[in-house]
Parts: C-alpha cells; sequence; structure tokens
C-alpha cells in the first residue's frame, strides 16, 4: 500500500489558514504524528483528492509550518491509529463506494481488504469523533 500525506505547502491555498505557535497533541497530516510543545502549526482547509465532484469534501487539517521528518509511505503510521477510525473507500471516478469503522490492530487487514475490491481506488482515513481527513491509501 501507498500512504498520501498532505503537505505543508497545501496551507498556501487557504487564505484563511491559522498559524499556531504552539499547538501540541493535534494529528500532523505531513508526517503522521501527534504535535509536540512549540511546534508551529498551520491549521486550514483541505480537500482529500480521491473525492471528486459532489464527492468532494472540505475540512480542516493540521501540518507543521516547516516538518521536520518524511513519514513512511509504506507503512500504516502507528501514531495516528490507536483509536477507533473511520475508512472511507472511493472508486476511480471519486465516488464513495463505502465506508466503515475500523479498530485499532486490524487496521492493515481492513485496508488489504478494501484494496483487494477492484471498485475500490482509495481509501481514506479518518476520525471517528469529528469525520476529519488523516490520510489516504492506495495500492503501492
Ligand atoms: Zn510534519
Amino acid at each position: 500500500m501507498r500512504i498520501h500525506t498532505v503537505s505543508p505547502s497545501d496551507s498556501f491555498s487557504d487564505p484563511g489558514r491559522e498559524y499556531r505557535a504552539s499547538e501540541p497533541g493535534v494529528p500532523l497530516r505531513c508526517c503522521l504524528r501527534k504535535s509536540l510543545e512549540a511546534e508551529p502549526v498551520w491549521l486550514f482547509r483541505y480537500s482529500p483528492s480521491s473525492g471528486k465532484g459532489p464527492y468532494a469534501e472540505v475540512g480542516p487539517v493540521f501540518t507543521h509550518v516547516d516538518c521536520p521528518e518524511a513519514p513512511s509511505l509504506d507503512r500504516l503510521p502507528v501514531e495516528l491509529l490507536n483509536n477507533p477510525r473511520i475508512l472511507r473507500s472511493y472508486n476511480a471516478a471519486g465516488q464513495i463506494v463505502d465506508g466503515e469503522v475500523a479498530e485499532p490492530g486490524s487496521f492493515d487487514r481492513a485496508i488489504a481488504g478494501l484494496l483487494n475490491n477492484p471498485a475500490i481506488e482509495s481509501v481514506q482515513v479518518r476520525s471517528v469523533s469529528h469525520g476529519c481527513f488523516f490520510f489516504a491509501v492506495t495500492r503501492a
């Protein structure tokens, strides 16, 4: 599988982006871990590319201002998968195929199972409580 993150430079497409000098504990979509004390972050509106047309959604995401590390793009990020997450799958036309809740410990199996379905092009991982987009997964 291949993980798709959000670049801090994506924040520049949102003129309403907010700079936070310190916002510890928020899920960072650039390096797929929680923010630390005194790490400057952007909070901005982002539309994941897997949803298209009426299925294109915009929601809030955090990234570093200057991301200090590159995440592994071929393994699921452990730090953001310690709670149940929504797995929302999309077809090549950008329409929602299905949605389900996955529990910690079952993400690899659940995502691999979804990507074994030829009708599914990508899977978005989202928070259960807020519905916020975390990252997307496609076949390698
Ligand atoms: Zn980062």
